[in-house]
């Protein structure tokens, strides 16, 4: 096992849209016990493959009840709205209110396979959403306002101005 880098936006890589897992093999089973140790590191309740740099619809959760893998998962029900303060490894230390729905149903395989169905409200509604998100290169920054998406903008450049002059 091994702990992966977690890129940072804007690596154009968190942008792209992640392929459909087709081989069910030993590679996949180390991708995902990768990505468990390194969310669990983080930490963070979640990580999807291309925020370690891999381009495969594979994500891992756990909200406090044991680890979830899911791969090539789609939502397929969503219902209600609800507004938490969200954030993301790929976008440090900030948080936003953002809405989504309040539930969430997704379904996908696991790591041989198998068909795998997880749903829920609260947090776990809102993990399959983002993850489901980061699989097609969607980051939480394209659901803020426009206004919040701007002043974001301004204070990362402004950040690694400052940070270009620590010497
Ligand atoms: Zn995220």
């Amino acid at each position: 096992m091994a702990i992966f880098p977690i890129r940072v936006f804007p690596d154009p890589v968190l942008a792209m849209q992640a392929s459909d897992v087709t081989e069910f093999d030993e590679s996949l089973s180390r991708l995902i016990d990768d990505m468990l140790e390194t969310m669990y590191e983080a930490p963070g309740v979640g990580l999807a493959a291309p925020q370690i740099g891999v381009l495969k619809r594979v994500f891992v959760a756990d909200v406090g009840e044991g680890a979830l893998v899911m791969v090539n998962p789609s939502v397929t029900d969503v219902q209600g709205s609800w507004k938490f303060e969200e954030g993301c490894l790929s976008v440090p230390d900030r948080y936003w209110q953002i809405t989504r729905a309040e539930y969430a149903r997704a379904e996908g395989v696991g790591r041989d396979g198998e068909r795998i169905v997880l749903e829920g409200d609260d947090l776990m509604g809102r993990v399959l959403q983002h993850e489901i998100d980061h699989l097609d290169g969607t980051l939480l920054i394209s659901r803020l306002s426009a206004r919040v998406r701007r002043q974001l903008l301004k204070d990362l450049r402004e950040e690694s101005v400052a940070t270009d002059r620590v010497l």
